[in-house]
């Protein structure tokens, strides 16, 4: 593949399992029906490996080798860290220089290779430490920074991460976030193929941080679930997740511009007896923001431009009025409408939260939201935004699967509320 193309000597030799693990994927059975996990016949024993891009367009990258490690560049050369040692490099000239410390500068026209040599060996990247290769690559000019790591290992970087550090009560929920999780990396093996990695190490796709603060309780959830996986029929399923819900999860195509999924529909987050929402306990499930007229103009004036690529010198006009416009059954809002003197804009589905920022968070928490509007001789002065849940809401809500959890729900229990009709499948 062409990603390959500059690998070193002992990176080619290195088995490369990718290709197995994406024609298993594509050749899934039909899911079985029970929760148990089913072992498909002739499953391999071994983990694939992932490729997680660390950093990406950048010029210079500092990496700090914590144990023993080879360098592998430059026609075939090794360079041996036998102590700890630090390594720069610097993208000059179509080339990669490498300032190895004692042992001098040297440059590579192709990939740097950084193996630790040990299973004990880490290699530090601004404050957090991986294990595994790392590989810096030339693209477009600039350098890109890939840990490959067995996707086992990898989820020891994101669990915890995406769950937060738990009880032992809670280790159901976080076995279910680890079957999500590596459910969604295995769907990723190969998405950004042409860019030399698979998945982005922070909530582009699932936040990774190496070694740092691991956690008992994940890595025992991750073992004991290790290589299981959620399909439906033919195929690994879409495993979405976020933090709250807000009381009902929500169809995947009233979020994002995306098929619908027969396990991704939506649905009250609350035991089917009725009762308190499994997630009400979430500090995110009510909340409120609230903005002046000047402030809730200001804001808009900045964000649809962003979000509808109107160009940059857009000016909106006058702020006349802000409305829902349809609603789906989860109490989302699907469609904003903003009325200026220049024209009505509307907005659809998730890209709502970047539109009504908030003064300070990045976005709204979500779009299960209800709007009140205050005016002062007909003039906007005040907008108050009450809402609930905090994230997309397609999916495994965390928190709730947090308190199903507590309650006694086992994982597979949690994985059948939160993706209906989804089997468990043990692919390794
Ligand atoms: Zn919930």
């Amino acid at each position: 593949m062409r990603r390959n193309r500059n690998r070193c000597r002992l990176a080619a030799a290195r088995p490369r399992p990718r290709m197995q693990w994406l024609a298993l994927v594509a050749s899934l059975g039909v899911a079985c029906a029970s929760t148990a996990p089913k072992t498909r016949p002739g499953a391999a024993r071994h983990a694939p490996a992932i490729r997680v891009a660390l950093a990406e367009g950048v010029l210079q990258l500092e990496l700090q080798v914590e144990g023993r490690a080879s360098l592998l560049c430059c026609g075939g050369r090794t360079f041996e860290w036998p102590e700890p040692g630090s390594l720069r490099a610097t993208f000059t000239d179509g080339q990669i220089e490498l300032d190895l410390g004692e042992q001098g500068t040297v440059r590579a026209a192709g990939t740097v290779l950084l193996e630790p040599v040990d299973d004990s060996s880490r290699v530090r990247f601004g404050t957090h430490s991986y294990r595994g290769l790392m590989e810096i690559l030339m693209k477009a000019e600039a350098l890109t920074l890939v840990n490959e790591i067995n996707l086992e290992s990898y989820l020891r970087g994101v669990v915890p991460w995406e769950i937060g550090w738990h009880g032992s009560r809670r280790k159901a929920a976080v076995e279910a976030q680890a079957i999500a999780a590596r459910t969604y990396a295995f769907k990723r093996l190969g998405q950004y193929a042409e860019l030399g990695f698979d998945v982005y190490a922070d909530v582009t796709d699932q936040v990774y941080l190496g070694t740092t603060r691991e956690d008992r309780v994940a890595n025992d959830a991750i073992a004991a679930t290790r290589g299981v996986v959620l399909t439906r029929e033919d195929s690994l399923v879409e495993a979405y997740y976020s933090s709250t819900c807000g009381g009902h999860t929500a169809r995947i195509e009233a979020v994002w511009p995306k098929p619908p999924q027969p396990y991704l529909r939506g649905r009250r987050d609350a035991p089917d007896t009725g009762g308190r929402s499994f997630c009400a306990s979430s500090r995110h499930f009510r909340w409120s923001e609230s903005w002046s007229g000047a402030g809730i103009e200001s804001t808009l004036s900045q964000t649809l431009p962003q979000e509808l690529d109107l160009p940059a010198d857009s000016s909106i006009g006058v702020l006349l009025d802000v409305r829902v416009a349809a609603r789906d059954e989860s109490g989302r809002v699907r469609v904003l409408e903003v009325e200026t003197s220049q024209q009505v804009y509307g907005v659809q589905g998730d890209r709502i939260r970047w539109v009504l920022r908030p003064r300070d968070r990045p976005i709204l928490r979500s779009t299960m939201f209800k709007l009140e509007l205050e005016r002062r001789d007909g003039i906007l002065v005040r907008v108050v935004v009450r809402g609930g849940g905090n994230g997309h809401g397609v999916g495994m809500c965390q928190m709730g699967a947090l308190e199903m959890a507590r309650r006694g729900f086992a994982h597979a229990s949690i994985l059948a509320h939160y993706y209906p009709g989804a089997a468990l499948e043990t692919l390794y």
